[in-house]
């Protein structure tokens, strides 16, 4: 009798000490704006895209970054960052047959993503062989580009799939050569800085406006019989299209970064992926003053920078020349004449430094 009395005693008090633990800890905490708070940021006005027809392709939202309206490859790249190789016809892009993967000049995380596509009519192969492309986030992980219109292949490489991890739930593609869209919503994975995972990348997509993945989670990156564990990437890296040896289609493509900005003094920093043969040029020792340094080197196909004897932070490339880091307040802007590099302005806290390239 005791003994349960003593028993029923110390679950209650275990009961009282979670409950206080999360009321404590925040669990239930309110945000910092009071419900109805008129002090609250207004949110941004922004004019909406248009519905298109397969005919006629729609208009994108105001705030979106056109990756492609139907007129060139400007946006794009070969993988290498070499031209993009595929044609651009009445106001598609189209895949060509061992051209290789084309990929974004800038860099992309956390997004919605809006691209329309029609796979080749009449169809021809079988299975995976037929309407094959994909759009890789990030460059590694694939929403399936298929012709799944009446064409048997296994469920997790349908159109509309995670490649290798989930089907659809429902398959809702329309006929070969009639325009499809996607839209997706991905959230990047995240990072330490110890580079391990703390967070899964997810993703959401609608199917010519029908869902067909639910925020699902991804297991790691997408690949052909293989389910690979996530490795460290950096937070924004170019979206990539498939080049899987059919003439795929492509029109209407805009993206916007997420969360979107309050005001445009918070947009976020544009940043581009360079070719190594443009990044090959800038590594080195630049002086100044009287035997000052800034010193730039390459490491896994990254620059990065440090100033006198400080420690080296990734610089990013906002345009062929124009870097910038994340951790300080750090941009620079390479001189370059002809295939040179001479120097580098460079601006730290405030400051503009004129820097030489002396090795
Ligand atoms: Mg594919």
């Amino acid at each position: 009798m005791n003994k349960s009395y003593n028993c029923r005693k110390t679950i209650i008090l275990l009961i009282v000490i979670i409950f206080i633990t999360v009321v404590t800890s925040g669990v239930f905490s309110k945000t910092k704006w009071k419900i109805h708070d008129t002090t609250r940021p207004v949110s941004p006005v922004i004019t909406p895209g248009t519905a298109g027809s397969q005919d006629t392709p729609g208009q994108p939202p105001s705030d979106a970054i056109v990756l492609f309206d139907g007129r060139d490859l400007f946006q794009w790249r070969s993988m290498d960052g070499s031209p993009a190789k595929w044609i651009v016809n009445n106001g598609c892009m189209e895949c060509v047959k061992g051209s290789g993967y084309i990929r974004t000049a800038r860099n992309f995380g956390n997004c919605q993503l809006h691209i329309e596509f029609a796979t080749p009519t009449p169809p021809q192969g079988t299975g995976q062989g037929r309407g094959n492309s994909g759009v890789f986030l990030m460059g590694k992980y694939e929403v399936q580009v298929l012709d799944s219109y009446e064409n048997k292949t296994y469920t997790d490489g349908q159109c509309s799939a995670i490649y290798g991890q989930y089907p659809p739930q429902v398959n809702v593609c329309r006929k070969p050569g009639e325009w499809q869209s996607y839209d997706i919503i991905f959230h990047a994975p995240v990072f330490n800085d110890k580079k391990e995972l703390v967070k899964q990348a997810d993703m959401t997509v609608f199917q010519n406006g029908v869902l067909t993945q639910d925020h699902v989670k991804l297991t790691g990156p997408t690949n052909w019989t293989r389910q690979d564990p996530y490795t460290y990437h950096p937070e924004k890296m170019p979206l990539s299209l498939q080049d899987h040896g059919n003439p795929v289609l492509y029109r209407n493509i805009w993206i916007r970064e997420l969360p979107a900005p309050r005001n445009s003094e918070h947009a976020p920093r544009p940043e581009y992926t360079l070719s190594m043969n443009t990044l090959k040029q800038f590594p080195g020792l630049y002086e100044y003053g009287s035997d000052s340094f800034l010193n730039i080197k390459m490491e896994d196909n990254e620059l990065l920078a440090a100033v006198g004897s400080n420690d080296f932070h990734p610089i990013y490339a906002e345009s062929d020349t124009k870097f910038f880091s994340k951790h300080v307040d750090l941009e620079l802007e390479f001189k370059v004449s002809g295939d040179t590099v001479t120097g580098v302005d460079f601006f730290i806290a405030g400051g503009k430094i004129e820097a030489k390239k002396v090795k």
